[in-house]
């Protein structure tokens, strides 16, 4: 089989261009990881299938419509720094319809809204001392020059800790961690942390953050064409239940009340807790235990709010306080334009939690209704009225609860070479896991297969 280098190719990976190949993939996960990499796979001239468990595509960038549009479940947005994503989106034509608007960062604290974004708004930061901001400042500028070598092995405590001391870690750090990882904060690696003040920040430059007209649905649409005009099939609700291996040694997929499927290669993109279910019996058993049994997720419980009014000026603020019920507020309608909110103000209010915890189990009315609660005490001129309308919306695995030395202990690229490959959220690390991390571990995931054809 002849291999070829396509000149037109994205990201800083070259596709391997197959002539006349007839080898037969699928690709299980219909999230972006998933659809990304079966459009990479049609391009290379493979015959795709995609197995989707859900009735809709997109994984934790699902939509739902309301009224005359369509919001995403989850906030969604991009950084200008998200080249692969947007490489992916310039090929789809789609580009133009990304808009950019500078956003901006809040704290709250005992009521009180501080922006934390410039470095005057930091030196009025009040709940920390005088000495203490000026660390914490330093952190951050640490964070965004120095080399991330070994920061895997060393815990954000220790690192944070050390670099802007230990009461600044306890009132600034330590919340925001716990926001993100609950009760497992510290363990995460500092590398975690580095990467994000480097996604986040662009390298010191203003924040800057952009969608797309019409919302993420687009992309996923627009893949979706892309795919099938390459004669790739999309199968919606169809859950992969094993993954299993023919007697002369084919990957095969298995579906309920349908023949197993047999494949050249099989790319699987899901939670890896799905993909250990589908490997337990049968010959894959062994090739599983490459995963570490010790990975586990954190999910998220999330919910929307439209509004007739906005609260802050702010993107994202941290509602750090024992007495709110949630996390963080993203008001999305400082980046949205009023077109893709139907006119509404947006807000998400989010818990990331593990799936064991009690918001997992509690019903939508009980969480809306806490909610909201939280919503009153801090901004105490809320009134009922001021909402329309409000959604709750839950997913188990967002993100692995990284520990240190993470990054040696990801799962591989390449479960079986030339049969099976894994592109999953818990491999994209130390890149923030996102549409962008997602899409670049395709990349990857998919020259990793090509050349081994
Ligand atoms: C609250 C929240 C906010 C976020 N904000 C942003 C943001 O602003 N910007 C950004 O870029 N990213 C953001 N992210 C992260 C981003 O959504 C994820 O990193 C990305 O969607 C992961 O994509 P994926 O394809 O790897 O996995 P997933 O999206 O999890 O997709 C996996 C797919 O596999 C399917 N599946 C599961 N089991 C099976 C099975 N047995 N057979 C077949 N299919 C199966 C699932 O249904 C799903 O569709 C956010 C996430 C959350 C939760």
């Amino acid at each position: 089989m002849t291999l070829i280098k396509n000149p037109n190719d994205i990201g800083t990976t070259n596709i391997s261009g197959i002539i006349g190949t007839s080898l037969n993939i699928a690709v299980v996960g219909g999230g972006i990881g998933g659809l990304v990499s079966a459009y990479l796979l049609a391009k290379a001239g493979a015959r795709v299938t995609v197995y989707e468990a859900s009735d809709q595509l997109g994984g934790l960038g699902t939509f739902f419509q309301y009224r005359n549009v369509y919001l995403e479940r989850f906030y969604h947005c991009m950084l200008p720094s998200d080249r692969h994503l947007l490489g992916v989106l310039r090929e789809l034509g789609l580009e133009d319809e990304i808009y950019w608007k500078e956003t901006s960062f809040g704290f709250m604290r005992d009521g009180q809204l501080y922006g934390l974004n410039t470095p005057l708004e930091l030196l009025r930061f009040s709940p920390l001392s005088f000495v203490d901001r000026i660390r914490v400042g330093l952190t951050g500028l640490w964070g965004s020059v120095c080399s991330s070598d070994g920061l895997d092995d060393v815990t954000c405590v220790e690192w944070l800790s050390k670099i802007s001391g230990h009461r600044a870690f306890e009132t600034f750090w330590k919340p925001m961690l716990q926001a993100k990882f609950g009760d497992r904060y510290h363990e995460v690696p500092a590398l975690w942390f580095w990467t994000r003040v480097n996604r986040e920040k662009g390298g010191g430059k203003k924040e800057c953050k952009g969608y797309i007209r019409g919302g993420y649905r687009r992309i996923i649409a627009a893949l979706v064409e892309a795919i099938e005009a390459r004669g790739g099939t999309i199968r919606l609700q169809t859950p992969m239940e094993k993954l299993d291996l023919t007697e002369d040694g084919r990957p095969t997929v298995h579906v309920a009340q349908e023949n197993p499927h047999v494949y050249d290669r099989v790319v699987v993109t899901t939670p890896i807790f799905a993909l250990r279910k589908a490997m337990a019996d049968g010959q894959l058993a062994s090739v599983a235990e490459q995963i570490d049994a010790g990975i586990d997720m954190q999910g998220v419980v999330n919910a929307v709010f439209t509004l007739r009014r906005g609260f802050t000026k702010h993107y994202w603020v941290a509602t750090i306080d024992e007495e709110i019920p949630f996390q963080g507020i993203v008001e999305s309608t400082t980046l949205l334009e009023k077109t893709d909110t139907a006119g509404m103000h947006l807000i998400y209010l989010m818990n990331y939690v593990h799936r064991t915890d009690l918001r997992f189990h509690q019903s939508d009315a009980e969480i809306l209704d806490a909610y909201m609660v939280g919503l009153k005490r801090l901004f105490p001129d809320l009134v009922d009225e001021d909402v329309i309308d409000r959604f709750v919306f839950r997913s188990p695995f967002v993100e692995p609860i990284y520990t240190t030395g993470y990054q040696r202990r990801k799962p591989p690229t390449t479960l079986l070479p030339g049969k099976l490959y894994l592109a999953t959220t818990t491999q994209v690390y130390p890149v923030v896991t996102s549409w962008d991390g997602a899409a670049g571990l395709a990349h990857r995931v998919i020259d990793e297969l090509l050349s081994q054809v």
